[in-house]
């Protein structure tokens, strides 16, 4: 089969894979209809995650099709359409089943294969799913591939956030990062009735995006976010922050802006070793700090009737789709933001 495989920094390459076949009994192999490129396959294709194999399919968004499943899989059958979070999980340890399905203890992530192990990704025509009766999820026939494609990761992603921040009507919330994951937590946000949203980035197109979406844009290279904010708010701050991005500076922003006992919910893929604030710094404005992986096959599920109602409404935000064999183009074209790109569908 076609997948486009990780080479090396800045290099991905498309590839004549063998195709994926069933290991363990609870496998189902799926066919991919639509698969995604995502901010954080950027942090492989940078190189800034180390250690992932040469050869590794990328790649962790998609919907597709059951064209195989094993003897122990008793949920799906051939011809379902399914969707499946970014990582795999058991749906039976004690993560699992209190919903923080991305600690599952078995959970694994599509597109990281480390010394010969691990899961190849889902840039290709079919992948593997293991442990498929809890990872997958049933694709109602009034969602599109392109809505699955994005509850499998930035909306339930974006959702999280807003979640994290425990959001209220009169809440002043700024979001961090005006990327797919920043404007699915607008989205969110909006949902939750917040009905002030300040949108920080420092390309105008996203800010545009994040305008047209409720949010009041800020653009972090024309003005200073924190002087904004407090003069917004009577130097009070922002009651919450919802950090999409996962870098120093955005995080040190986000501090700034917080008032005192406000919310720091930080969904971005952190790259960084020390925190840009210190446990006095924290404990002297009461900060409240949240963070992590989103447990996507928990929210996809609980957001399915959101979209269904049309309360989210997703696919603006996806702006491009190429085909697989097109997918080095894709990675060059997302990575370059051109042409307006927001996020990039591959279509096998
Ligand atoms: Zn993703
Ligand atoms: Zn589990």
């Amino acid at each position: 089969m076609k997948a486009i495989t990780f080479q090396g920094i800045k290099c991905v390459q498309l590839s004549e894979a063998p195709d994926p076949e069933i290991i363990s009994k609870k496998d189902a192999i799926v066919k991919v209809e639509r698969a995604a490129i995502c901010g954080s396959d950027m942090h492989v294709y940078h190189g800034r995650e180390t250690g992932i194999d040469v050869g590794t399919i990328m790649g962790h968004e998609f919907t597709g099709t059951v064209v195989d499943a094993g003897e122990k899989v008793s949920n799906f059958k051939v011809g379902d359409r399914v969707f499946s979070p970014f990582t795999v999980n058991c749906g039976e340890c004690h993560f699992c089943k209190i919903g923080l399905t991305a600690r599952c203890v078995k959970s694994q992530l599509y597109g990281w294969r480390e010394n010969g192990s691990g899961l190849h990704g889902v840039h290709a025509e079919y992948v593997r799913v293991p442990m498929a009766d809890a990872t997958l999820i049933s694709l109602p026939d009034d969602l599109s591939w392109e809505q699955g494609n994005l509850l499998a990761d930035i909306a339930s992603t974006g959702y999280f956030g807003a979640e994290l921040a425990e959001l209220k009507t009169d809440d002043i919330c700024v979001v961090i990062g005006c990327g797919p994951v920043g404007i699915m937590a607008i989205k969110a946000a909006k949902y939750f009735r917040c009905k002030t949203i300040y949108a920080v980035d420092g390309i105008d197109f996203r800010l545009d995006f994040a305008k047209q979406n409720g949010a009041i844009p800020v653009n972090y290279l024309n003005e200073s976010v924190v002087e904004k904010i407090l003069e917004r708010t009577n130097g009070i701050g922002a009651d919450s922050v919802i950090e999409a991005v996962g870098s120093k500076s955005s995080m040190k922003t986000a501090f700034n802006i917080l008032r005192p006992g406000g919310i720091l919910a930080s969904v971005g893929v952190q790259a960084f070793d020390q925190l840009p604030f210190s446990p006095p710094d924290m404990y002297d404005k009461n900060i409240i700090l949240k963070a992590g992986r989103c447990s996507s096959r928990f929210y996809a599920e609980k957001l399915i009737p959101l979209v269904q109602n049309g309360d989210l409404q997703l696919t603006d935000v996806i702006t491009h789709t190429f085909d697989l064999k097109d997918g080095v183009e894709a990675y060059r074209f997302f990575d370059e933001k051109k042409d307006k790109c927001l996020k990039v569908l591959l279509k096998p």
